[in-house]
């Protein structure tokens, strides 16, 4: 069928519903025209040893995202100039790259406002053989009529799930909604993929479909976090798969606006992590060590994570 640009013609494609002609080069919210543009790819360490695996999770970075958190740990790409235009045929061409590196996984990262392009890549990989398990790594802050789309054609889905607070969502991206509209994507997500399966920590067997779903705890912020995994456990039980994340490091934006300007503490951090286990929750990844900069990215280099480069 070949790309369909039509999603970007009075583009719909997220919740701030824009209606901005992206195919004729206007921007919306995303800060991207219909242009596809790629920030960064390659193997990626520095996902959970479901990802990651061995040999790596082959991550393609998108340039742009709808949410625009101030506090975006992404923001050289998310918001920033990084980036180059990336064909259709040119991000096959990287795919493909990725799947002769050996890696587990196609992780699209940040892709929401590039679907039209992400579902022709997708289809394009089925059609040539490729069977590797292709990975949604997405902000949840999605419309129903697309998550429908994503969920039918990605295999592992892998949603964070930021603010139960609408204040704190109004706050960080300005969009008070968020809440439920996260959890409406999850449950679709889950209803379509189930709980991520196989699970198995040791990185030994990596995932092959499902969903596991990933709350950053951010500083000052933990009656937040405690709200997101009681609503998360209501919704789907303590089946449902977490990454429980303490890797915020604070940007310049947060010293600008004197808002969440430190790292985590150990005390904020246990809190949640205590509240997950009293629930019930099993499979969970956590990150004992607190703002761990490994994988903190900095897209101006050609190989942006430290953790990656010592490889
Ligand atoms: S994808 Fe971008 S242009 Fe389209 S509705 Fe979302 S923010 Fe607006
Ligand atoms: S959703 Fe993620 S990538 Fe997008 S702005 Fe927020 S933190 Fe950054």
């Amino acid at each position: 069928m070949g790309l369909c640009l039509d999603w970007y013609r009075d583009c719909r494609l997220c919740p701030r519903e824009c209606r901005v002609d992206r195919t004729a080069g206007q921007c919306g919210y995303c800060g991207e025209t219909a242009q596809c543009r790629v920030a960064s790819r390659g193997p990626h360490f520095g996902e959970e040893p479901s990802f990651t695996g061995t040999k790596g999770s082959g991550t393609i970075f998108f340039s742009g995202c709808a949410c625009r958190c101030f506090f975006c740990q992404n923001h050289q790409i998310s918001g920033g100039a990084v980036g180059t235009l990336t064909s259709i045929d040119a991000l096959e061409t990287m795919a493909f790259r990725l799947v002769a590196a050996g890696v587990h996984n196609i992780n699209l990262v940040t892709p929401d406002h590039f679907w039209p392009h992400v579902h022709e890549l997708c289809c394009r990989l089925r059609a040539t053989g490729v069977t590797l398990p292709l990975l949604y790594n997405s902000s949840g802050y999605a419309r129903a009529e697309v998550v429908a789309e994503v969920a039918d054609a990605i295999d592992i889905l892998m949603p964070d799930f930021k603010f139960a607070d609408p204040a704190l969502a109004e706050r960080c991206m300005g969009d008070r909604r968020y809440p439920e509209l996260a959890l409406a994507s999850i449950r679709r997500m889950v209803e379509r993929r189930g709980f991520l399966q196989p699970w198995d920590t040791s990185g030994e067997i990596t995932a092959r479909q499902g969903v596991l779903v990933r709350h950053l705890v951010l500083p000052g912020e933990v009656q937040n976090s405690l709200a997101v995994v009681r609503r998360l456990h209501e919704e789907f039980s303590s089946d449902l798969p977490l990454s429980i994340m303490s890797q915020f490091l604070p940007t310049p934006a947060c010293s600008a606006r004197g808002l969440l300007n430190r790292r985590v503490h150990l005390d904020e951090y246990q809190a949640v992590c205590d509240e997950v286990a009293a629930l019930g929750f099993e499979r969970v990844y956590t990150q004992p060590e607190l703002g761990d900069d490994e994988f903190m990215p900095d897209f101006t280099q050609d190989e942006p994570f430290a953790g990656n480069r010592r490889r």
